[in-house]
């Protein structure tokens, strides 16, 4: 009889050799630091709606499978995104989970996934370990789309699926809407679809929620994440009901617990703290793009988002001195050539934004 395999053994011969070879999602540590690292909201709910929070997630079945709560979410985001008509929605467990589901769904032979890059790590992420192509077609060197270079490769590629970050992560703009014509209409012809990814809707200037009823190819996704439920973890997206029909069919059944749906409709139902919220976030950013322009030796990026990027001379001195005086941000620098030297700062509360500009002068 031959010895009992080891688990190493065990492991090197059913884990994939790809997911053997992967690392997994780094979480920064951030116990005692001012957290701007992750573009998450910094502020809680007023004590009186925490606690009428509270009480409504303790009323909430959870000994039963969500039903009824998922459809009334669905109806509660139709409503405040005023989705065009002919259109559908459908909840993933934060977008991070309808990427994946875009890749499940559209893994049809030699199917290619596409986005510009630097972009949001989960379209590339996704697409292999779906064991798709993924195809990243380099910016420009001030961030727009490189409107020559996305539309050779949609016609060379023909990819099933073409992301654009609206605005984009981590360089926070929102691309020339006359190139973006351009490629949704090249897409069109390559009879692929384009995925709007709104996370950062809150703190954009424009969306396509709209636009998108009159180009069938068309879904836009959002996450109520960057909105100020970075914990409850609900995305949704929108598109073409017969389109959305399709991809919902590889869903999880029970994706979205009770839990996360309660916490939506709660959100929903006080809307106008969230509006209130985003508004203070958006003229922080203001504030503190004039403060960095003004600090030598730093170049910050226009925003749409709750995040800046910023190029300092040294990145990694920047991003250590910053952290050794209290203040966690992400050094993306390592992302792509083009990030060379660049830190990516997320808009937190005023306290939290004087003590990250302090740190990141005394930084440089
Ligand atoms: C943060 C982010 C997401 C992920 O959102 P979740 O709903 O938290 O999974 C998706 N897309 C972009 C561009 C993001 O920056």
């Amino acid at each position: 009889m031959s010895a009992t395999p080891t688990l190493a053994e065990r492991i090197a011969r059913t884990i994939r050799q790809d997911v053997q070879s992967m690392h997994a999602y780094a979480i920064q540590p951030s116990a005692g630091l001012v957290k701007l690292d992750a573009m998450e909201n910094p502020f809680r709910l007023p004590p009186e709606l925490q606690r009428e929070l509270g009480e409504r997630l303790a009323r909430v079945a959870i000994n039963r499978y969500p039903a009824q709560c998922v459809a009334d979410v669905i109806e509660a985001l139709a409503r405040f995104v005023e989705l065009p008509a002919g259109c559908q929605l459908m909840l993933g467990n934060g977008s991070d989970e309808l990427i994946a589901l875009l890749a499940l769904a559209c893994d049809v032979p030699g199917a290619t996934i596409l986005a510009p890059v630097p972009g949001f790590v989960m379209y590339e992420m996704s697409a292999k370990l779906q064991g798709l192509r993924f195809v990243g077609v380099p910016l420009a060197s001030d961030f727009e789309l490189d409107e020559a270079a996305m539309l050779a490769a949609i016609e060379r590629h023909r990819p099933a699926i073409t992301y654009l970050a609206y605005p984009n992560n981590p360089t926070a703009n929102l691309w020339d809407d006359a190139v973006i014509d351009r490629v949704v209409g090249a897409v069109a012809q390559q009879h692929g679809l384009v995925v709007f990814d709104e996370a950062y809707q809150p703190f954009a200037s424009r969306t396509w929620m709209q636009r998108m009823a009159a180009h069938e190819h068309v879904l836009v996704m959002r996450t109520l994440s960057k909105f100020g439920l970075a914990g409850v973890r609900l995305g949704y997206m929108a598109g073409a009901a017969a389109l959305v029909e399709q991809i919902d069919k590889v869903r999880p059944p029970y994706n979205v617990s009770v839990l996360n749906a309660e916490a939506t409709l709660f959100a929903l139902e006080h809307v106008d703290e969230y509006a209130r919220q985003a508004a203070l976030l958006r003229a922080e950013r203001e504030r503190l793009q004039r403060a960095l322009r003004d600090m030598g030796g730093v170049r910050a990026y226009p925003s749409e988002a709750n995040m800046i990027l910023v190029r300092v001379p040294d990145a990694a001195r920047a991003f250590a001195g910053m952290k050794q005086r209290g203040v966690l941000v992400k050094d993306v620098s390592a992302l792509h050539p083009l990030l060379a030297n660049c830190l990516r700062l997320t808009v937190g509360t005023p306290d939290e934004n004087t003590l990250m500009l302090d740190a990141l002068k005394a930084s440089l």
